[in-house]
């Protein structure tokens, strides 16, 4: 059960003091204290834990500073959208909003390689009006003889250069706490010129530990890619280890299933799954057609797989577009051959807000029935 409180409650007031020592008296129950800090408002809410079916929701609603009660069904007892449950769909960050009514495009190379073609992507992103990005810095790779990422070295000049082209959010993978420490350092001396949506790998969607550490801040958001191999419930519960550990600002990625069922793509494509996510949690929802696909290959109306499936995806709601691109693919130390290259940068976002509109048509035809 959660119990939101009245906006911009005062935790020394007396009436607030009533409210927890009664909660502190209730056997089975511990209560769990989050506060979400907006520019307008502040915003607490108390998950109670433990035996709450015998609870009363009118008695609840009658206690100090509750304004409303919701009564959680599920299991995503904070990222999930439950009965009567009017909490928000979005966050904003580095001016940037991320939400279930929202559409971001994050462009960009899978792994950094050098200077030089961060900054040819940079500069086409800047000139094709975007704020976001993706840039890869710590690969996780099959092989443990392939590049690895450039980790830590590549960061001053990834974020430096961000900054000169207005980027403000660039997404990268993160397989290790270390390298949440090392992006933060990074962002400090080179003064925060943008921001950074930590990723969580689709390697990595279990990984507990990993999960808490990132969990544990709430600088940055997290973009969490579903597990290639298990269910759509086991992510969503990582997705839920984020947010119990305090960062709610999350992002949920279809990123394709590992099977050979889905040959002679790289995975699976599973962007059916864009209106369930959206369904159960409060998460908006990206979808990679890059590592779902994993190729350049076009149907017969020349239009390529990747960006069939984009459609599809935009055209059933997603929120954000996590795509490969490279000034030089033959030149790429990863995934070259599912790049888009920069001349199709233009033609992507074109094809990308074709969906969007048809997706908003959609949307108010059903508005009119
Ligand atoms: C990536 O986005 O660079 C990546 C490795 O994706 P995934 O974790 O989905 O394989
Ligand atoms: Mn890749």
């Amino acid at each position: 059960m959660i119990l939101i409180l009245s906006s911009n409650v005062d935790e020394r007031s007396q009436e607030y003091s009533q409210l927890m020592a009664h909660l502190a008296a209730m056997p089975g129950i511990v209560t769990r204290v989050h506060v979400e800090r907006g520019a307008e408002q502040t915003v607490t809410e108390i998950y109670l834990i433990g035996n709450t079916k015998q609870l009363d929701i009118e008695d609840m609603q009658s206690l100090p500073c509750v304004e409303r009660v919701v009564r959680v069904s599920e299991e995503y007892r904070i990222l999930g959208r439950h009965k009567d449950d009017r909490r928000p769909t979005h966050f904003e960050y580095n001016g940037v909003r991320f939400g279930q009514d929202t559409l971001n495009v994050f462009a960009g190379l899978c792994a950094v390689d050098n200077r030089q073609h961060v900054e040819q992507m940079m500069r086409a992103l800047r000139d094709n009006g975007q704020l976001c990005t993706r840039m890869g810095a710590y690969k996780p790779r099959t092989s443990p003889y392939a590049f690895q990422g450039h980790g830590k070295a590549c960061l001053p000049y990834v974020f430096e250069l961000a900054g000169k082209y207005g980027i403000r959010v660039v997404a990268m993978e993160i397989t290790h706490e270390s390298h949440y420490d090392e992006i933060k350092e990074a962002l400090h001396l080179t003064g925060n010129p943008t921001g950074v949506m930590l990723q969580i790998g689709t390697r990595n969607t279990q990984n507990f530990e990993l999960l808490k550490i990132v969990g544990r801040q709430t600088e940055m958001p997290v973009l969490l890619k579903r597990g290639f191999g298990i269910t759509l419930d086991e992510s969503l519960n990582a997705a839920e280890y984020l947010a119990s550990e305090g960062n709610r600002n999350v992002v949920f990625c279809l990123r394709g299933m590992k099977t050979n069922m889905g040959d002679p793509h790289r995975n699976f494509v599973d962007f059916s799954h864009v209106p369930v996510v959206k369904r159960q949690t409060r998460m908006p929802v990206c979808i990679d057609p890059s590592h779902s696909v994993g190729t350049r290959a076009a149907s017969p109306d020349g239009i390529m797989d990747m960006m069939h499936v984009t459609a599809q995806g935009v055209m059933a709601g997603a929120n954000m577009v996590l795509v490969d691109f490279h000034p030089a693919p033959p030149e790429a130390l990863v995934d070259g051959p599912q790049a888009m290259l920069m001349p199709e940068l233009p033609y992507f976002l074109e094809d990308v807000q074709i969906a969007r509109e048809a997706y908003l048509k959609r949307v108010e035809l059903r508005q009119r029935q």
